[in-house]
């Protein structure tokens, strides 16, 4: 029989439970709203635990793909903390801890954007793939990176949906919306960044709106820094903002204009369309990336 795994996608507005054993094998499924942590991970904790009880089974491991900024460091002491959050009630609180002493099985602990990538690595988009990276735009903008067949983390973990980038401000004089660096990448093109711009929300701008353009130019030029960064085998674009398919095509266009034949590739110059590409789990990558995850400890 095959083994069962149990997901958590924590999102900082959502939680996603999930059992599963691979893509086309997911046998429950629960979503509840992020309020405080001990209300929330109560109710995770009582999911799984009612799985197992009413179906006689134990979950070989736990994955959880969560919102941080987070301690993803096993030999630090608030490892599976949530760290410097401001939402009310996470800033230092401990995620990973309460869900080992209440569920007893392996935990392999992640922020959701490598969660995704992970999952994408070894059902999706990036199949096969040792580099590569995945990347959020949504409510706010997370990247996540495979590097030799593992997410990276470095010091904490990347940030890099709060890079800098080029930003003519005569030219666009929006001052962007991170509340602690104002143009950030996530300052300019998340979802609640376009809202602001544009005054209505992004899934209410036509598709031929002359903002998107604006927004495909600053998500190209964020490719051309990380291409340049990370030399990624592929780029998977996801989140509610890429819903807006025709924004593909014209970053397929100007990342390579911001490259400007710099970095010598077919993968790159004569086939951008397989390269910068959407998940193809969809937005079901987060919640499968935490069941990739715990596959992973066996
Ligand atoms: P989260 O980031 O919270 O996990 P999403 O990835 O769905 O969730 O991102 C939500 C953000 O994306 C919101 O700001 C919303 O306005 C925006 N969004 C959702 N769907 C669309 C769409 N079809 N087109 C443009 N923006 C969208
Ligand atoms: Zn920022």
């Amino acid at each position: 029989m095959d083994r069962i795994f149990g997901g958590i996608e924590a999102g900082g507005t959502k939680f996603v439970c999930v059992i599963a054993s691979g893509p086309n094998k997911i046998y429950a499924e629960e979503r509840f709203p992020t309020t405080t942590p001990q209300e929330t991970i109560q109710k995770a904790v009582a999911f799984f635990n009612a799985y197992q009880k009413n179906n006689n089974i134990k979950l070989s491991a736990l994955g959880v793909g969560s919102f941080g900024p987070l301690d993803p460091n096993p030999t630090s002491k608030t490892f599976g903390f949530i760290t410097s959050t401001p939402k009310p009630g996470w800033k230092n609180s401990d995620l990973l801890g309460p869900l080992k002493s209440n569920l007893n099985i392996p935990i392999a602990f992640d922020t959701d954007v490598n969660a995704a990538a992970i999952g994408e690595g070894l059902w999706g988009a990036a199949k096969g793939l040792d580099n590569f990276m995945y990347f959020t735009i949504g409510t706010g903008v997370g990247g996540g990176a495979i590097i030799n067949g593992k997410p990276l983390h470095g010091l904490l973990h990347p940030e890099m949906g709060h890079i800098r980038l080029k930003h003519d401000l005569n030219f666009d004089p929006f001052e962007g919306n991170c509340p602690y660096h104002g143009d950030c990448f996530e300052g300019l093109v998340a979802g609640p960044a376009l809202q602001k711009r544009f005054g209505q929300p992004a899934y209410n701008l036509p598709i031929d709106h002359p903002g998107w353009d604006l927004v495909a130019h600053y998500i190209a030029l964020a490719m051309s820094d990380f291409i340049c960064s990370f030399s990624p085998q592929r780029i998977i674009l996801g989140g509610g903002v890429m819903q807006q398919t025709q924004l593909f095509p014209l970053i397929h266009e100007k990342t390579i204009q911001y490259l400007n034949g710099y970095v010598q590739s077919p993968v790159i110059l004569e086939n951008i369309h397989k390269y910068i590409v959407p998940p193809k789990l969809g937005n079901q990558a987060g919640m499968l990336g935490s069941i990739a995850m715990a596959m992973q400890l066996f």
